[in-house]
């Protein structure tokens, strides 16, 4: 007899929903095999936003969820629905219509349930005010589809997760790295090779679910993946996450599955350190430069900062900021748009000056080229009505490169500039999966007793991301893969 009738690798949230769900569908014994310590634990699931994207049809859906959110002046008249066809539209857009139609399927229609089932087992929910939510005069204007979030963020996303898991008789082994996969004669996979304290080992297992993350921790696998010069990334989140799951499964023969040239990365603290810090968890995140300009180190804008909202375009901006002159960029404000940056900008001290050109002279960037830069951004930004809580076509006129909303001149000061990198969020190459969350091989069957949801799934994602779509389709999956793997 088998060790175990479900054997779950990782702990994060694609994980630990795969276990309660394993559970609840029927698995009677069944262990989260976690490399990191205890006080490490819960993978990038810990550092995240806990911000939920998902479809729903009335705003009374989600009242279900964040009940207090009816008090909220504005909030039930000022919310718009977000139907499946809206979030589908949004997914196709940020992946240049590469995103797998079956998986996307499987995401959207499943969001609002998901979510819904994280909340009635005790994960509560809050109004992601901080992060998506603009107040222009009295009213609060709503991003569509990211609204919610989960209470404390990630922290409490995971720390419910690890109380339910535990509370649905889950076991949960830490320190405990899965290295290999086990398979009998006919290639079916019952266990894995383990790494502990104690030595190496093996556990059996009636299936195995890898919920163990993408290869964003991995600066050789980034340099083979991705190129140059995301060696040298900073990683947001957790170090654990080194493509071990990745490499067990294309081992056995899985079919490698999505963009592996892609990942999701985002604007950044500079000075933020290598891998994520859990005392600041997202809080290096710079994404508000809508309201503002970035230049590089020669002096150049790169990127029409007013392209969209942040949510639909922070995910690959910092890729492009890797990409810059030492990986640096300077976000510049003007006091008009100050009380605008998000909370977070105030983990960090910004350079400020009463003047563009005193503010430039402090900066590590080419002088003249910079001057003469803000100088074209001012004459040619836009005259009409700055609306930040949305695309308001305020766009400058004349610049090869536009920028195309939010474009007010830089005209008051104090002016503040933050120095931005870009760092790795995760990687989206992963493996293919069914319907059923089975792994499939190289020669396209599903691999017997192998599963996979989170970062591991590929296909998902290309180019860019919409926000808050990771911890959905990783609840999403992970729900998926538990049930069948119990079966
Ligand atoms: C700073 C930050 C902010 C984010 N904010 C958001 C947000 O607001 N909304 C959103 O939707 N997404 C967000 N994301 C993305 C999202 O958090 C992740 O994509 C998601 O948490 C991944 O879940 P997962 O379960 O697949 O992996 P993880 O949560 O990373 O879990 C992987 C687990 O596997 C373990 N592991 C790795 N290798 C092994 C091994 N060999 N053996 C055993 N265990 C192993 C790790 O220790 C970890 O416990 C954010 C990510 C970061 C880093």
């Amino acid at each position: 007899m088998a060790d175990y009738d479900v054997i779950v690798i990782g702990a994060g949230n694609a994980a630990l929903a795969a276990s309660v769900s394993a559970r609840e569908a029927g698995a009677g014994r069944v262990v989260v095999l976690e490399k990191a310590t205890r006080q490490m634990r819960g993978g990038n699931t810990y550092f995240s936003g806990g911000l939920l994207r998902f479809a729903f049809s009335d705003v009374e859906e989600l009242l279900e969820i964040v009940p207090e959110a009816r008090d909220v002046p504005g909030f039930v008249d000022g919310v718009e629905p977000y139907p499946k066809e809206a979030f589908l539209a949004d997914l196709m857009r940020m992946t240049d219509g590469r995103a797998d139609p079956e998986l996307a399927d499987i995401l959207i229609s499943n969001s609002l349930d998901v979510v819904r089932w994280l909340a009635n087992h005790g994960i509560k929910m809050e109004i992601a005010m901080s992060l998506g939510g603009v107040k222009v005069g009295n009213v609060i204007k709503w991003p569509k589809g990211a609204i919610v979030r989960a209470e404390h963020e990630g922290i409490g996303l995971s720390t419910g997760w690890f109380r339910i898991a535990e509370e649905h008789g889950v076991e949960i082994r830490y320190e405990a790295g899965a290295i290999g996969l086990l398979r009998n004669g006919d290639g079916r996979i019952n266990g894995v090779a383990v790494k502990t304290a104690e030595g190496l080992s093996e556990i059996t297992g009636g299936a195995v679910v890898l919920g163990c993350g993408g290869f964003e921790g991995n600066a050789a696998w980034r340099a083979q993946y991705l190129g140059k010069p995301w060696d040298h990334a900073k990683v947001r989140g957790t170090m654990h996450n080194q493509g071990d799951g990745l490499r067990m499964a294309l081992e056995i023969g899985a079919l490698p599955y999505g963009q592996w040239s892609g990942c999701h990365a985002t604007p950044i603290n500079a000075e933020a350190p290598s891998y994520g810090e859990r005392k600041l968890t997202d809080k290096t995140n710079r994404l508000s430069y809508p309201y503002g300009v970035m230049i590089n180190k020669l002096g150049l804008r790169f990127v029409d900062e007013g392209e969209d909202q942040q949510f639909y375009t922070y995910a690959k901006f910092g890729g492009i900021i890797l990409h810059q002159p030492d990986s640096i960029a300077y976000q510049i404000f003007d006091s008009k748009v100050t009380h605008l940056l998000e909370p977070r900008y105030s983990t960090t001290d910004p350079v400020k000056a009463d003047s563009l050109e005193d503010l430039v002279a402090k900066l590590d960037v080419a002088q003249g080229t910079a001057n003469e830069t803000l100088a074209a951004y001012n004459a040619a930004a836009g005259n009409g009505e700055f609306d930040p809580g949305e695309l308001d076509g305020l766009c400058t006129k004349g610049l090869a490169l536009a920028k195309s909303n939010w474009a007010q001149p830089l005209d008051t000061p104090p002016y503040v500039a933050y120095g931005v990198t870009g760092g790795i969020t995760f990687s989206f190459g992963g493996v293919k999966v069914t319907e059923r969350a089975e792994i499939v091989g190289t020669d396209w069957k599903p691999i017997a007793g192998l599963y996979a949801c989170g970062e591991m799934v590929g296909g998902l994602f290309h180019y860019n991301y919409p926000g808050g779509t990771g911890l959905v389709s990783g609840a999403v999956f992970g729900r998926i893969a538990g049930t069948s793997a119990a079966g």
